[in-house]
């Protein structure tokens, strides 16, 4: 049974490790009032009750876009006691930084296990009521015993789109971004839209662009802290780059063989614009891809 052991925001892992711990070993952290749920889509009968991980020989596609294996394997999280602070030879360490450091099927697992535990920290009170929530043993929600209300956990939609004229692609720059990298673009779903209608309307209001033959691409879920990222491609229709909406600071048309650097692998970003190079006729492999300082914890194992 793999363990996802959360101090705040940040998982906790052993040094230089590229998996999870088990059960047994995170229990041997003493994390205090830690409280483990099951983090996976189909629940355990009895969290607790295997103590070895039986899928060890199963291993994900590489370059996948996609988790769904993780929602295959049983897995745990809890949040520890505030004020905990990790033993020698662990530390926590922040989800993006869990993007370089762990291998799949463990990276879907540790994602979606942070997604559940902010959604069960944010949801500790009905919001009809205002009474305790608790856990409802019928569903994966927390549920209100005084009104009933049932609070499901939350998935906010955004789309990414890969926009394209003639043999160049669309892309960005926002301040979020680590120095001189660039993205496609992305923004979120609002009530009343289409999928497409966001994608149409993202494009215009960051980059001046109008789009047209929006098709679907892929999806990601992305628990930065709770999206599912719905990719897109999407041609040139009208208009010129005007980025006066202020949300990007930079925004241009890229060759394939002239990209600035974009960000790494395992994101549906970095495989929009690597569907793009290797149909300019440029290996993915020699897109430049952009470097994150890391900052706070230690930075056990990262490569
Ligand atoms: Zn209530």
């Amino acid at each position: 049974m793999k363990a996802c052991l959360f101090a705040g925001s940040r998982l906790v892992l052993p040094d230089g490790a590229s998996s999870l711990p088990d059960l047994t070993e995170a229990s041997g952290w003493n994390a205090g009032e830690a409280e483990w749920f099951p983090a996976t889509a189909s629940p355990p009968a009895v969290v607790g009750a295997h103590p070895a991980d039986g899928h060890a020989g199963h291993s994900a596609p590489a370059g996948r876009v996609r988790a769904e294996s993780a929602q295959n394997y049983p897995a745990v999280a809890a949040r520890a006691a505030p004020g905990w602070t990790p033993p020698a030879g662990v530390s926590a360490v922040g989800l993006r930084q869990i993007l370089v450091l762990l291998q799949e099927p463990d990276l879907s697992i540790a994602l979606t296990a942070a997604h559940l535990a902010r959604w069960r920290r944010t949801t500790r009170f009905c919001g009809v009521c205002g009474h305790a929530t608790e856990p409802s043993r019928r569903h994966r929600a927390m549920v209100c015993r005084a009104c009933g209300h049932l609070a499901f956990p939350k998935v906010s939609p955004a789309v990414i789109v890969q926009v394209t004229r003639d043999d160049r692609i669309l892309l960005g720059r926002s301040r979020r971004h680590p120095r001189g990298g660039f993205s496609v673009l992305a923004g979120f779903v609002d009530p009343g839209e289409s999928l497409e209608d966001t994608v149409r309307r993202e494009v215009e209001e960051e980059s001046g662009i109008r789009v047209r033959r929006v098709r679907y691409f892929g999806s990601q879920p992305w628990p930065f802290p709770d999206s599912l990222m719905v990719g897109f491609t999407a041609v040139y229709d009208a208009g010129e780059i005007d980025s006066a909406d202020g949300e990007l600071e930079d925004v241009g048309w890229f060759a394939a063989d002239a990209l600035p650097p974009v960000p790494p692998g395992y994101s549906i970003a970095r495989a929009l614009i690597d569907d793009f190079a290797r149909r300019g006729g440029v290996d993915p492999a020699l897109v430049p891809t952009w470097q994150r300082r890391w900052s706070g914890a230690p930075q056990p194992g990262t490569p």
